[in-house]
Parts: C-alpha cells; sequence; structure tokens
C-alpha cells in the first residue's frame, strides 16, 4: 500500500485513489476543484487515460474508503 502523501491540494486522509475499471491501475489524476460530489472537477486514470464519471467515482470511492476502513480495523 503506498502512503507517500505529497503536499498538494487534496485532503490526502479523506482521498484515495480508485482502482479504474479499464486497465486496474489506481492512480487517479484529477482537474479541476474537488467537491463533495466531484462534479466540478475531471478524475482521470493516469495510465491509461479513462475519465471516470462523477458518479462512478463516488461510488468507486466510497468502497474504496471502505477497505481501507476494514484494513485498519483489522490490524488492531
Ligand atoms: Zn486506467
Amino acid at each position: 500500500m503506498m502512503s507517500d502523501v505529497k503536499g498538494d491540494t487534496l485532503k490526502s486522509a479523506d482521498i484515495v485513489p480508485v482502482q479504474c475499471p479499464q486497465c486496474s491501475e489506481a492512480q487517479n489524476t484529477i482537474d479541476g476543484i474537488l467537491t463533495d460530489t466531484f462534479d466540478t472537477a475531471n478524475i482521470g486514470c493516469m495510465v491509461c487515460g479513462y475519465q471516470f464519471d462523477p458518479v462512478e467515482y463516488r461510488r468507486l470511492l466510497a468502497e474504496r474508503q471502505l477497505d481501507f476502513a476494514s484494513l485498519q480495523l483489522g490490524d488492531m
């Protein structure tokens, strides 16, 4: 699990990279202003250039955050 946090504009605690449905890489690019709904940002895949739909991205992100939460609980 990569956890190198760079000091960019994202709140790293809230945002985890989601897996691309096209190439399965979890390396996102985010262009624009990030809001709770992601409607104002273009979120894409760094690897293959896939563009996430905001609704799709929210769903994938929620799943990833659940995964992370269960991983952290499992370590304790
Ligand atoms: Zn991709």
